[in-house]
């Protein structure tokens, strides 16, 4: 881990029903979470306001996606001003699952996190490689290209979080190495370092993604580049999520 604020978010993806969700949310009121770590938790729309009135403020809430503008005639969509009212700090934008399986592109992708930070939020702003273009020895470029459509769309880094996920190594059980981790966390600091700004580059969070769990978590937290976690899977039980969260000590 590096000098900011760990920084630990927990995504649920499309799972979960009423009951296990208050299951989880009991589990987590009940862990015992270090201090100095941020954590996050992104449920389903749906059940956002469930969690909100019954989850510990302690955790903030991030929604997994949001519309690219201002809400209206766009069916299906959930709007930032709505995501807001219900008490979300945070979106998760640019996820693979959003890029790979909707079709998402990076200018769309860019527009979400402009919007969403222009009204507030906090942005959870994933990049990844496939695992054909990191076997093509294209993971600098894929991560590269992928960051600058974000750089070039946003007014400010101020409230983004940077989550590097390997799309390999989601939900696959196959994590990324702390050495494999650590050298591609270390290359987009110096991305942010010479294409934003040092001041970016050493205050912005790059946290990991792609099986992590807590067997797996102390070892890449000791990698200097890596400031915490979007955790997955993991991330719906409620006493493992609390052992990634103190991973940091
Ligand atoms: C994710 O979806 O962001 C993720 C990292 O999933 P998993 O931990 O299940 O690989």
């Amino acid at each position: 881990a590096g000098s900011g604020k760990f920084f630990v978010g927990g995504n649920w993806k499309c799972n979960g029903t009423k009951e296990s969700i208050a299951k989880l949310v009991s589990d987590l009121n009940n862990a015992k979470l270090e201090d100095d770590v941020d954590v996050v938790v992104a449920p389903p729309f749906v059940y956002i306001e469930q969690v909100k009135s019954s989850l510990t403020s302690r955790i903030e809430i991030s929604a997994q996606n949001s519309w690219v503008s201002k809400g209206g005639a766009f069916t299906g969509e959930i709007s930032v001003e709505q995501l807001k009212d219900i008490g979300c700090k945070w979106v998760i934008l640019g996820h693979s699952e959003r890029r790979h399986v909707i079709g998402e592109d990076d200018q769309f992708i860019g527009k979400k996190a402009a919007y969403a930070l222009s009204e507030g939020l906090g942005v959870i702003a994933c990049i990844g490689e496939l695992l054909e273009e990191r076997e093509a020895g294209k993971t600098f470029d894929v991560c590269f290209q992928q960051l600058k459509a974000y750089a070039d769309a946003v007014p400010s880094w101020d409230s983004i979080v940077i989550a590097y996920e390997p799309v390999w190594a989601i939900g696959t059980g196959k994590v990324a190495t702390p050495e494999q981790a650590q050298e591609v966390h270390a290359a987009i600091r110096d991305w942010l370092k010479k294409n934003v700004s040092s001041e970016v580059a050493s205050k912005t969070r790059i946290i990991y993604g792609g099986s992590v769990n807590g067997s797996n978590c102390a070892e890449l937290a000791k990698k200097e580049d890596i400031d915490g976690f979007l955790v997955g899977g993991a991330s719906l039980k409620g006493p493992e999520f609390g052992t990634i969260v103190n991973s940091v000590t």
